[in-house]
């Protein structure tokens, strides 16, 4: 099913997108702010998650924005970007036979199991669920993406987890 999207541009670059490929500046009393969650009520400009365009950002003219604000907007496109490369990688590695995937596939292997994947958006009960698994067994977990995101790799609608069962793709996973 398809969700409309509001579409927005850019203000440096004019690109147009959907709303939530971008972040919000509002101005308030003549000041540049970070509207993290986007619902401030207040007039929005939108930029690009792209390193240049917050860069041409932090030189514009117009837009005097503290550097506060702007160390704000550059710590989220870091975990963006970061997100990015696991998921990257993940889409890489979802043929591999070190990845098991799914709840029952995860706690099936959980002998062999080396880090987990988990998706931001799983239950409370399932996170639980995983989050003791890894203590039992003393292994990192991260959170990544969403259930449908992860699910696309695998070619499901959704997952819950990921787990890796191979020593050196956990410990290249660990140092993104
Ligand atoms: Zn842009």
């Amino acid at each position: 099913m398809n969700k409309h999207v509001p579409q927005r541009t850019c203000v440096i670059c004019r690109t147009k997108k959907d709303k939530n490929d971008f972040l919000r500046l509002v101005k308030i009393d003549g000041k540049f702010i970070f509207d993290k969650e986007k619902n401030k009520q207040a007039r929005g400009f939108y930029i690009c998650k792209e390193k240049e365009c917050l860069l041409r950002v932090s030189k514009h003219k117009k837009i005097n924005i503290s550097s506060e604000e702007m160390y704000k907007m550059a710590k989220e496109l870091e975990k963006i970007n970061t997100e990015e490369r696991y998921i990257k990688i993940l889409n890489v590695l979802s043929k591999s036979d070190s990845l098991c995937f799914g709840m029952e596939m995860t706690f099936e292997n959980q002998k062999k199991l080396e880090m987990l994947i988990i998706a931001k958006d799983v239950s409370q009960k399932n996170k639980e669920k995983l989050i003791k698994l890894c203590a039992d067994k003393n292994i990192k977990y991260i959170e990544v993406a969403t259930k449908e995101i992860l699910g696309k790799f695998f070619g499901k609608e959704s997952i819950n987890v990921i787990g890796i069962m191979d020593e050196k793709v956990a410990n290249g996973l660990k140092t993104l």
